[in-house]
């Protein structure tokens, strides 16, 4: 009998070919059966143009064919989605699924009051929320003091523990000392539990970067300003040098044209909500390749509470500022992608107000899409395995009620979600006279 002997190297090895499946769920010996799905139509994300009669082929978790009036393969199995538009399965590039705040509940008290455990399965529960409402693959930018438990929440979903979408990771989070949630907190309490790990100097934030990457992080997210700048350029640097030693991209939350300018400066792979950019650092970000991450989905929730003419008014000067930035960014050519936020309950269902919103400030549905899709993908760094409907991505495909090169809201009535083969959910096809929201609710809660 031989005896396997495994070196620290043979492990390391495995290790990182285990990295290159991470998403595929265990293989089997018996091929699974072919699976064709038939759509009125199906928009390629990438250049506009719509395929009538669309087919695609499904080969166990990967797409092997797309066109139209494709031959059946004999023995497939047929999923005919009527009238219905096939898009690629979507791609929420910032969300907290770990944090479900409740109205009137202070940040501190989802920190004191729910164990890590019960962190991890509120996020196994925004996960299938995201998952029903269409988006595939997620980016979760921090899970607000939740330790390690979104790397559980991947793993578990990777293993089919969970249903939830393909899950890209932070983990803790990086701030400077005093600058994060929660604040506020008596400094009589040692140890007290934080939104994210504090760090005061380069040397502690290269520690940070080496902690999150060695239990799990696949990204790295910093916090670059609150109200003010925070991090030094400095500090950033080496956390980008560090992080990238790993291959892993670096987000920063930057909101002040000077957290912004110093968090590009530092070589950050992306600046999430780039609220008030100069037009020089967006000209460094085309040069750079560095994405602007928006996040402006929640004017739709603003306007859809707002109560009185005023307050409708007042949302939509906040949206007008934005339709500034997002101009000034297309021109410059930077690289855009986006998603909600959410970080209470009930909202982890409705990132396609990212969608939405991008359309009412000046994007056409077909560039909100990209946000999304296709350019969502490149952030990810999942560009060859998910983002659109080709031979060889993934089967993560979606179906909507309508053409939402139309109307943009037709991506809020997702019939159909399959993930890597599987379908996750399935309502009456179109023309059924079945209520399609409430039958979604139903499904969701
Ligand atoms: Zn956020």
């Amino acid at each position: 009998m031989r005896v396997l002997v495994l070196t620290v190297t043979t492990l390391a090895v495995i290790g990182s070919s285990m990295t290159a499946v991470r998403g595929q769920s265990p293989g089997s010996s018996t091929p699974p059966p072919q699976i064709v799905l038939r759509a009125a139509q199906m928009l390629d994300v990438r250049t506009g143009e719509v395929t009538r009669n669309a087919v695609v082929l499904i080969d166990g978790q990967r797409v092997s064919a797309v066109g139209s009036e494709l031959a059946i393969p004999p023995g497939a199995q047929v999923i005919d989605l009527g009238s219905a538009t096939l898009l690629p399965g979507l791609i929420e590039c910032h969300t907290h699924l770990m944090a479900r705040l409740r109205s009137n509940e202070p940040y501190y008290g989802q920190l004191v009051t729910r164990s890590q455990a019960a962190r991890a399965l509120e996020g196994a529960a925004s996960a299938r929320e995201m998952l029903e409402a269409g988006y595939t693959s997620v980016r979760d930018a921090g899970n607000e003091g939740s330790g390690y438990a979104d790397v559980a929440l991947r793993d578990a979903i990777n293993n089919g523990l969970v249903a939830g979408p393909r899950l890209l990771v932070s983990t803790r989070a990086i701030a400077a000392v005093g600058q994060y949630m929660p604040f506020g907190i008596s400094p009589d309490l040692e140890d007290r539990l934080t939104g994210a790990q504090m760090i005061s100097g380069a040397e502690e934030g290269r520690r940070a970067v080496r902690e999150q990457v060695g239990y799990g992080a696949d990204f790295i997210k910093i916090y670059a300003d609150w109200q003010y700048p925070t991090l030094t350029v400095e500090e950033m640097r080496v956390i980008v040098e560090e992080a990238h030693k790993f291959h892993r991209k670096v987000a920063a939350h930057a909101n002040t044209p000077e957290g912004i300018r110093n968090a590009v400066t530092a070589g950050v792979d992306a600046i999430e909500h780039g609220n008030r950019p100069d037009r020089e650092t967006l000209q460094t970000m085309k040069q750079q390749g560095t994405f602007l991450v928006l996040t402006v989905g929640m004017f739709i929730n603003a306007l859809e509470a707002a109560q009185s003419e005023d307050q409708r008014a007042a949302v939509e000067k906040g949206m007008e500022f934005f339709r500034q930035t997002i101009a000034l960014a297309r021109e410059a050519g930077v690289k855009i992608a986006g998603g909600l936020d959410a970080g209470t309950a009930g909202l982890h269902g409705q990132s396609v107000h990212q969608l939405l919103a991008l359309v009412k400030m000046g994007m056409t549905p077909l560039e909100a899409l990209r946000t999304q899709t296709v350019d969502a993908a490149d952030l990810l760094g999942w560009a060859d395995r998910v983002g659109t409907l080709e031979p060889g991505k993934f089967a993560d495909v979606i179906a909507v009620d309508g053409n939402p090169m139309v109307d943009i809201a037709a991506l809020e009535r997702v019939l159909f979600v399959m993930k890597g083969g599987a379908v996750v959910k399935q309502l009456p096809a179109v023309g059924d006279s079945t209520p399609i929201n409430n039958t979604h609710k139903k499904q969701v809660r």
